[in-house]
C-alpha cells in the first residue's frame, strides 16, 4: 500500500517512550509515568475531575444533548468563553469570534491548515512543543525554531528571532506559559516579537493553554494578546485555549480559538477556517454543555491544583539543586521541568545522546521521562519530565534517579 508522503517520519517523542515504558510494564516493571501532561491520568497524577463537573456532563447527555452541535460551537459556551477571555485579558470579542475546537490541538491543526501551504514557514519557540513541528510538515511547510535562551531564563533570543522572519513565515507562535520549559515571556520580549509581527504583517498565534496554572506571578502575568492589544491595535492575534488541563478534562477534548482582530484583517481567514469546522460536524456537545456549567462555578478546583503543584515543583527544584550534574530553571507555570543534563554536554557516562540517556533511565529504573531533542535543536542534552505526581512518588523518582546517575557515571 503506498502511504502519503506527508506521513512519513512523523513522530511524537512524548508518545514514542510510552510505547517502550508499556512494554516494560506488561513485563511487570513499576514505570513512573512522568512522561505526559495529564493531570487527570490515574497513572501519573492524582488529581480528580471535580465531580460536579463530571455530573454536568452526565446531565447534560441525559437530557438529550446527544446530537451533532453547531460547528462553530454551541452558542451559550462562545459566549461565556467571550466573555471570560475579556475579563481576563482585557478584549472585546463577541461569541462570533470563539470556535470550539476539539483540544487547542485541533486549533493549532486548523491554524496550519488555514495559513500553511507547501515550501511555507512558520515561526515557533525552540525548544519546541512537537506537535507544532508535525502539523506544519502535515501541509508541506517547515517549523523554524527562534531560540529560546536558557542562559536568560529560557526567554526569547529577539536577535535569533528577527534574523528568522522571511517572506515565508506564515505566522508566529507564541507559547506561554511554555511546555516544554514551563517559563513566562517577559513583557520586553512579547512587545519585541509584536512589533517584528507588524513590522513584517504577520499574525501571531497565541497558546494559552496553560495561562491558569501560573505559580507566583498569576497576580501580575498578563498573555500577549492584552499586551499588544493598545500598542499595535492592527496585530491579528489567535488565541488558543481550552479546558484540558485548567479544568481537568484532558479526555474530553474540548478548546476553542479566538479571534482578536479589531483592524478586520483576519475576516476571510476566519471564514476559512470556519468552512473546514463544518467539514468535521462539531465538537464533543455534552462536553461543551457541561463546559457551561464549569465556567459559571468558582473555579476552585483549579487553585487547588496549582497550591499542590508549586509543592510539588518546589520539591522537585530542591533536589535538582543537590544534583551537581543537572541544571534547572525554575517554571514559572505549567508543570514542566525540563533540566539540563549537563553530564552529556561534558561527554561523561556511557551515553551518546539524551535518548539513550532516557531510555536507559526507563530501562533501569521506570522512570519515564522525555528526551529533550524530541523538542527540537534547542532540546539537546536535556530532558522533560512533569511533577504531576505526588511528593512521595517524586521523591521516589528522584532517589532513583539519583542513584542511577551515580552508579553510571561512576561505571564509565
Ligand atoms: N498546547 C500545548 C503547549 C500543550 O502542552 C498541549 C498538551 O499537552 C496542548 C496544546 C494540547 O492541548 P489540548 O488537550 O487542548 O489539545
Amino acid at each position: 500500500m503506498k502511504i502519503a508522503e506527508r506521513l512519513h517520519g512523523m513522530e511524537y517523542a512524548i508518545r514514542d517512550v510510552a510505547v517502550i515504558g508499556d512494554k516494560l510494564a506488561r513485563e511487570g516493571k513499576k514505570i513512573y509515568y512522568l512522561n505526559i501532561g495529564d493531570p487527570v491520568n490515574p497513572q501519573v497524577s492524582d488529581f480528580k475531575t471535580p465531580s460536579y463537573i463530571i455530573d454536568s456532563l452526565a446531565n447534560a447527555a441525559k437530557k438529550g444533548y446527544n446530537f451533532y452541535g453547531n460547528s462553530l460551537g454551541v452558542q451559550e459556551l462562545r459566549e461565556k468563553i467571550a466573555i471570560e477571555e475579556n475579563r481576563r485579558n482585557g478584549l472585546s470579542l463577541v461569541a462570533d469570534d470563539i470556535l470550539l475546537t476539539s483540544g487547542v490541538s485541533e486549533a493549532i491543526f486548523f491554524a496550519c491548515a488555514a495559513l500553511i501551504e507547501p515550501g511555507d514557514e512558520i515561526l515557533v519557540p525552540g525548544p519546541v512543543y512537537p506537535p507544532y513541528i508535525s502539523y506544519a510538515k502535515f501541509f508541506g511547510g517547515k517549523s523554524v525554531e527562534y531560540k529560546l535562551d536558557e542562559t536568560n531564563n529560557w526567554q526569547p533570543d529577539i536577535d535569533d528571532f528577527a534574523s528568522k522572519i522571511n517572506s515565508k513565515t506564515q505566522f508566529i507562535l507564541l507559547c506561554s506559559p511554555n511546555n516544554p520549559t514551563g517559563v513566562l515571556y517577559d513583557e520586553q520580549f512579547t512587545k519585541e516579537i509584536g512589533k517584528l509581527a507588524a513590522e513584517y504583517d504577520i499574525p501571531l498565534v497565541s497558546d494559552e493553554i496553560y495561562d491558569q496554572i501560573i505559580f507566583e506571578k498569576f497576580d501580575t502575568y498578563k498573555c500577549h494578546v492584552s499586551i499588544l492589544r493598545d500598542e499595535l491595535p492592527e496585530l491579528p492575534i489567535i488565541g488558543m485555549n481550552g479546558f484540558s488541563k485548567a479544568h481537568l478534562s484532558t479526555g474530553w477534548r474540548l478548546g476553542y480559538m479566538y479571534f482578536h482582530d479589531p483592524a478586520g484583517k483576519m475576516a476571510q481567514l476566519k471564514q476559512s477556517i470556519e468552512s473546514l469546522a463544518r467539514i468535521r460536524l462539531c465538537v464533543n456537545v455534552p462536553a461543551q454543555y457541561a463546559a457551561i456549567k464549569t465556567m459559571e462555578e468558582p473555579k476552585d478546583h483549579t487553585k487547588h491544583m496549582v497550591e499542590k503543584l508549586l509543592e510539588r515543583r518546589d520539591y522537585c527544584m530542591k533536589r535538582f539543586s543537590e544534583i551537581d550534574e543537572v541544571s534547572c530553571v525554575t517554571p514559572d507555570g505549567a508543570f514542566y521541568l525540563f533540566p539540563r543534563l549537563k553530564f552529556l554536554e561534558e561527554g561523561r557516562g556511557p551515553w551518546k545522546d539524551d535518548k539513550e540517556f532516557v531510555l536507559d533511565l526507563l530501562a533501569e529504573t521506570g522512570i519515564m521521562a522525555v528526551y529533550g531533542s524530541g523538542f527540537g535543536q534547542y532540546g539537546i542534552n536535556h530532558m522533560r519530565f512533569t511533577f504531576l505526581p505526588t511528593i512521595e512518588t517524586l521523591e521516589e523518582v528522584f532517589n532513583l534517579f539519583e542513584d542511577f546517575l551515580k552508579r553510571r557515571l561512576t561505571e564509565s
